[in-house]
Formats: structure tokens, sequence, C-alpha cells
């Protein structure tokens, strides 16, 4: 079963309410000594890690130990229109432009932060669609940028072309501040995130079982 992330942003607050500067955030020790502010239980590295993974999506990555990544140069109209993958992606490819060069290299910043944190390296490569993760521009309706995550347990089903996609609304000028800290890249690696199986660190009382916002 394939799982869309799909990032909505348009109420998030990127400064706690109260804080100033970093030194007002609190940092709570994983031991559970000292108790949350809000009372809700606090997590171990192993549990918060777990809850991350838990819809159990990953790649299945071979002995070469790559995930491979390309930015698509057309339409991908050729890979998505297939009736086996419409019901699924819908219309996500609308108004599809192809990454700025920008994008592209903000992109390759952030997967080079991910890539520092996992054991699999990310290879780009050219080519349509002929790589685990495509990054696109879309116009994705309400959301600035959304993606799909792998298959549970590397598995694969119906939807493989579409599985690790990464999609950017380009008519959503945040996402072009692709200055480090700024909304674009931060996007972009929250959006990689999804695209090699993470999910959000709570579980969203979703509209669609198979989205996180
Ligand atoms: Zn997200």
């Amino acid at each position: 079963m394939g799982r869309i992330a799909l990032d909505s942003f348009n109420n998030v607050t990127m400064t706690p309410t109260g804080v100033t500067s970093p030194s007002d955030l609190q940092y709570i020790p994983a031991d559970g000594s000292i108790p949350s502010p809000n009372g809700k239980p606090v997590w171990s590295l192993a549990q918060a890690a777990a809850n991350l993974n838990r819809t159990g999506a990953i790649w299945n990555v071979g002995p070469n130990g790559q995930i491979t990544y390309t930015f698509l140069d057309k339409d991908p109209s050729g890979l998505y229109n297939s009736p086996k993958y419409k019901d699924v992606i819908g219309d996500y490819t609308a108004g599809f432009t192809p990454f700025t060069e920008e994008q592209r290299d903000a992109a390759r910043n952030s997967l080079a932060l991910w890539d520092d944190l996992i054991a699999p390296h990310f290879v780009e490569k050219n080519g349509r669609g002929a790589a685990d993760i495509s990054f696109m521009n879309t116009n994705t309706g309400p959301a600035q940028a959304s993606a799909f995550t792998p298959f549970y347990r590397g598995g694969h089903g119906k939807e493989a072309k579409i599985q690790g996609d990464v999609y950017v609304n380009q008519d959503q000028p945040d996402n072009m501040d692709l200055f480090y800290g700024g909304y674009g890249q931060t996007a972009l690696t929250h959006e990689i995130g999804h695209a090699i199986g993470l999910s959000h660190s709570f579980q969203h009382s979703g509209i669609r079982s198979l989205e996180f916002t």
C-alpha cells in the first residue's frame, strides 16, 4: 500500500509562543528525569525513533547502499497516467514545471543533511522516473509541498513509480526561500524525510487515512 504525506503548513507557526531566543527553548531529557511541562509522556530516543518509523515505510536498499534521486525535466504523465496509477495520484502533476537550478542545489543540500544521518547514500541519476525519488514542481492545490513515502517494509505495489516522489508548489513564494533555514529549504528537508519513510511525530486525525499533514 502506498502512503502519502501531504503537507499544507498553512497554519504552522515556526516559533513557539513566548520563545524569543533559542535559549528560551526547553530541552527535556529523554530519561524522563524532568516531567514535560504539558504532562505528556517523555519518550526515550528508541521510542521516538520507532514512532517516526511506525508505518514501516522503507526503501529496499540493495548491496550498493544507494537511494537514487532525479529532477524530472518533463511532466511525468507517461509514468503517471497509466490507469493503474490514476486513482492514487489524481492530478498531482497538474502545472508541472522542472525544478530550477537553485531548487536542485537546495535539494542536493537537503539530501546531504540526510545522507549524514542515515546509512544509505543518495546518488543523483539523470532520467525520467528512473530513480527512487523524483523531484518536481506541481500545483498541488492547497498544499505547499508533499511526498509519497516508500512501501511498507520495502515492498512493491502498483504505485511503485510514484513512491518517494516529492512535489513542491512553485506558486507558493515561500517555497523559493532556498537559503539554509529558509522556508523552501526547510520544506525540502522535511519532504525528503517523508520520501525516505519517516512520519510526523504525531498521528494526525486526518481526513483520509493515508495522508499526513
Ligand atoms: Zn510532512
